[in-house]
Order: C-alpha cells, then sequence, then structure tokens
C-alpha cells in the first residue's frame, strides 16, 4: 500500500514538472511582454498626464495670463496663485504654486487654461525623497515647461483633431 502510494506521488510530481516546463517553454520562446525599464520605456498616449509645466511663447514670454481658472477649478485645491499688473499692463503672476501631494492629476487645470500655459507633460519620473521637494513654484514649473517643450507642443498638436 505504501509503495503505490509512493508511486503514485512520484508520478504526480513528474506530471506536474512536465507540465510547468512546457509552460516555461511556451513562454521563453515568445516575444517578451514586459520592457526593461528604466532602459526600455513604453509608448506614452498624447493624453498622458503626468508632471505639470508652465509654458512660455517662443519669445521667452509666459503664455500665463494669471486669470486663475485653474486655481478655481482645482478640486483638490492644490494650486495657489498671487497676481499683480506689469508696468506694460499685462497681467502675471509673482507667486504660482501647486501642492503635487495634493494633486489627483485630474488634467481640470489644463483643460480650464484659455492660452495652454498650465499642462500635464510627458513625465512620470518625478518621484522625490522628501515631501517637500512636491511642492513646486513658479521658478520649478517654468523650469518643466522649458524641459519639456518640444514633447507637450508635439502631443497638443496631435491631440487638437479630437478637442
Ligand atoms: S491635475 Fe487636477 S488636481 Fe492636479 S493641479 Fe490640476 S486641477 Fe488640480
Ligand atoms: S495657468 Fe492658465 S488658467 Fe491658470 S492662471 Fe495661468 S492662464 Fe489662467
Amino acid at each position: 500500500m505504501a509503495i503505490a502510494f509512493d508511486k503514485a506521488a512520484r508520478y504526480f510530481l513528474l506530471a506536474d514538472f512536465i507540465a510547468g516546463f512546457r509552460v516555461g517553454m511556451k513562454y521563453f520562446l515568445k516575444p517578451k511582454v514586459t520592457v526593461n525599464y528604466p532602459h526600455e520605456k513604453g509608448p506614452l498616449s498624447p493624453r498622458f498626464r503626468g508632471e505639470h509645466a508652465l509654458r512660455r511663447y517662443p519669445n521667452g514670454e509666459e503664455r500665463c495670463i494669471a486669470c486663475k481658472l485653474c486655481e478655481a477649478i482645482c478640486p483638490a485645491q492644490a494650486i495657489t496663485i498671487e497676481a499683480e499688473p506689469r508696468e506694460d499692463g499685462s497681467r502675471r503672476t509673482t507667486r504660482y504654486d501647486i501642492d503635487m501631494t495634493k494633486c489627483i492629476y485630474c488634467g481640470f487645470c489644463q483643460e480650464a487654461c484659455p492660452v495652454d500655459a498650465i499642462v500635464e507633460g510627458p513625465n512620470f519620473e518625478f518621484a522625490t525623497e522628501t515631501r517637500e521637494e512636491l511642492f513646486y513654484n513658479k521658478d520649478k514649473l517654468l523650469a518643466n515647461g522649458d524641459r519639456w517643450e518640444r514633447e507637450i507642443a508635439r502631443n497638443i498638436e496631435m491631440d487638437a483633431p479630437y478637442r
């Protein structure tokens, strides 16, 4: 009785091994479904909502006209803006902060902006070691805009026919 049981157990072990080996070989020979991140990255939609950026016009002037629509619409109350008129009469922000720890990446700020100034760009690699680093100010947001302008402009152009 014990010998028969032992034989049956061995048979099932072998059958399991063969079944597992088959599955392993099947996927070993198939194209990989994963990418070797961070050396390889998958494609991103032009509508991807990543890290925020404030954009400039090609002449370097800030796009933002301090209308505060983005601040008003933000459901997380993550945006804080202060503004005053310049000597030339144009209205510009003196403070533009986003608390990225509050942001829920809804994209409403971008949707509300009449001049495509505040956008959620393609950057998703902005993890930080401290909470304080996620309190973005205007300089940081403008620097993001300068860094990602080419990709942001291309994404807006690609998405334009669907808006
Ligand atoms: S993406 Fe949404 S939550 Fe984040 S700052 Fe913009 S409006 Fe606020
Ligand atoms: S980023 Fe756009 S919506 Fe926000 S204050 Fe500036 S112009 Fe207005």
